[in-house]
């Protein structure tokens, strides 16, 4: 693509040269692109749902964003935002098209057949709105340009069909590619995004090498060119204001920093810590596989794109967050509107992990003069936080609340906003922590490395990410998601009774929601000692490795689902017991734990 930007009007003109192939089994007779911008127009379905959104009553407060509210309805000619393609040529043949609001249908001159690939050749021009969300121009924090979703993009087909997602709300899908980019804008601006500057001597900016010399060429403009390959966005922002702090990991990935306002030393550990977990996160997560990763201040909250993220402040949480999307949907690109909870759940899940790392190691040894022979822990399996309190707790609130709806609901289409972020975020992330009750936490550490080396650079769902846990686990898992993704039905387990017999002591447990469960029984004596009672769920045909090795474990036949109490026991008196609970690592999202525990009196 080639961008020509003119700053004053805020408006660009564009060329795009794709050369698409089609790698399906199929014959494409039409191609669909999304025309995002065309979304920031009053009356547009965003508008719309944002609207309906103001007019829903959570708590009293209306559940909009409130970045976007009624603002779209409200937005002004010049300050609407807009695409608008104005030729298109399939291998020098003109093609017709229509647009449909954000969604843009081209009808084929000729079919595409499989593995054969065309030149689509188009010219297009721009109004970049005022900001709302994720992209515009003109932030309430003073940055000039966020350029998100700013370019007419080919649409993804797979083997679910064309993803022809309109832009109600959120979330993204994208082919992979090698991008080819240059933009053409006032010299006075300084970018940020995805890619790597191919002509970093002529723009200098930071991005020359440490104390060369740059020849910029004569004139107001400049031109930046980027390259990205095996990536599906690409993303810039540019502002004449920019700060570029550049830092290093120890493998060698350029981190840069972009930020125009808010607190410089809060820019300056961002630009420090990212490379200090770097290490952390490839060896637990998969290896980071670009030279680069930049975190350029944006318009508005905190965006994931390919090798870059957009934060509107300097938060080191918010970082954390969008630098594991470069994992969860950076290069694992599962598709967003479909499956929103397999990047937010991974992403917040993941997240805790690096901030428990950072605030465990790096944070007290950096910031609390922590003991030099402090070492710092680098293993996932001995930082493991036992508990996503955060993640928990916003599930146990959506449950009560009645707003909770099933995973499998489209990302537009959740009935509320907070609904979406308790599923999407929480519910998501609850689907990993609680898989490592069922599989045992190092068995998930082991499955989420190998989902990455199988999936990346493609497009995996939820079916897909279940079979690399089964063959990791040797557990059968199906059910989980039958239960966990299609469904709202709850998980409570309880203690009914118990009694002596024979010298042992008998637990009756009770199955009160409709969602089975493998359970964990801890028995605590008087003495001391502890004893692990398990019982696998008869439909993982296997059970979980022990977990702790310093508590004995029995383990007991399968529980049948259609089987609502269970019988265990222990080879001990009841007199010598001093606390049962049911899933003591609290990883199981148990709506009831009043009724796991208890505490024997005598
Ligand atoms: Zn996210």
């Amino acid at each position: 693509m080639n961008i020509n930007m003119d700053v004053t009007t805020n408006k660009f003109t564009g060329k795009q040269k794709l050369e698409y192939t089609n790698n399906s089994p199929d014959t494409l007779y039409k191609l669909f692109y999304h025309l995002y911008w065309n979304a920031f127009q009053p009356n547009s379905m965003m508008d719309q749902k944002s609207l309906y959104l103001g007019s829903v009553r959570l708590n009293g407060q209306p559940d909009w964003d409130p970045r976007v509210t009624d603002r779209i309805s409200k937005l002004t000619p010049d300050e609407i935002g807009y695409q608008n393609v104005s030729s298109l040529t399939m291998n020098g043949v003109n093609q017709k098209f229509k647009v449909h609001e954000t969604i843009m249908e081209v009808f084929l001159t000729k079919p595409i057949p499989p593995k054969t690939t065309v030149t689509l050749n188009m010219d297009f021009d721009a109004q970049v709105p005022k900001q709302i969300r994720r992209s515009g121009r003109d932030a309430s924090n003073g940055v000039r340009y966020s350029m998100s979703q700013w370019y007419p993009k080919i649409s993804e087909y797979d083997k679910n069909g064309w993803d022809v997602t309109p832009y109600v709300e959120r979330e993204f899908y994208g082919v992979w590619g090698d991008f080819d980019v240059t933009i053409n804008i006032d010299k006075s601006y300084i970018l940020g995004g995805t890619g790597y500057l191919q002509n970093a001597q002529e723009v200098g900016y930071g991005y020359e090498k440490p104390g060369s010399k740059i020849t910029r060429p004569a004139g107001a403009r400049l031109v930046w060119h980027f390259r990205a390959p095996n990536v599906h966005d690409f993303m810039w922002a540019a502002d004449p204001g920019y700060k570029h702090i550049v830092s290093k990991t120890s493998d060698g990935i350029d981190i840069h920093v972009l930020y125009k306002t808010g607190s410089e030393d809060q820019w300056k550990e961002i630009s420090e810590v990212v490379p200090a977990v770097f290490p952390f996160i490839e060896k637990n997560f998969g290896e980071y596989p670009y030279k680069q990763f930049s975190v350029v201040q944006g318009g508005d909250g905190g965006m994931e794109y390919p090798m870059s993220t957009l934060v509107r402040s300097p938060s080191l949480g918010t970082t954390f967050h969008e630098l594991m999307h470069s994992w969860y949907h950076g290069v694992l690109a599962n598709n967003e509107s479909v499956y929103p909870w397999m990047d937010e759940g991974f992403a917040e899940w993941a997240t805790d992990k690096v901030q428990y790392f950072f605030n465990d190691s790096i944070q007290r040894k950096k910031f609390a003069n922590m003991p030099a022979s402090l070492k710092i822990v680098d293993s996932l399996a001995r930082v493991m936080p036992k508990y996503h309190a955060d993640l928990y707790a916003s599930y146990l609130a959506a449950w009560k609340s009645g707003i909770e709806e099933p995973l499998t609901t489209q990302a537009d289409e959740y009935q509320t906003r907070t609904g979406y972020f308790l599923g999407a975020y929480s519910k998501g992330g609850i689907f990993l922590a609680q898989l490592g009750y069922v599989t045992g936490d190092h068995t998930l550490n082991k499955i989420m490395l190998q989902y990455f080396r199988e999936w990346k650079f493609n497009h995996p769902d939820v079916n897909d990410f279940l079979r690399v846990a089964e063959k990791v686990s040797g557990l059968q898992l199906d059910w989980y998601k039958d239960y966990w993704v299609n469904t709202t039905k709850h998980i409570d387990y309880a203690i009914d009774s118990l009694w002596e017999e024979g010298g042992k002591t008998m637990i009756r447990l009770k199955k009160n929601g409709e969602v089975p469960m493998p359970i964990d029984v801890l028995v605590s004596y008087k003495d001391n000692s502890k004893e692990m009672v398990y019982v696998p769920m008869y439909l993982m045909f296997g059970e979980k490795p022990v977990e702790d090795k310093t508590i004995p474990r029995t383990s007991f036949p399968s529980w049948k689902w259609t089987q609502s109490t269970y019988v265990v026991s222990v080879n001990k008196k009841l007199a010598s017991i001093k606390t049962i609970e049911i899933d003591p690592s609290l990883r199981m999202a148990d709506v009831e734990r009043k009724n796991n525990k208890l505490d024997i009196p005598f």
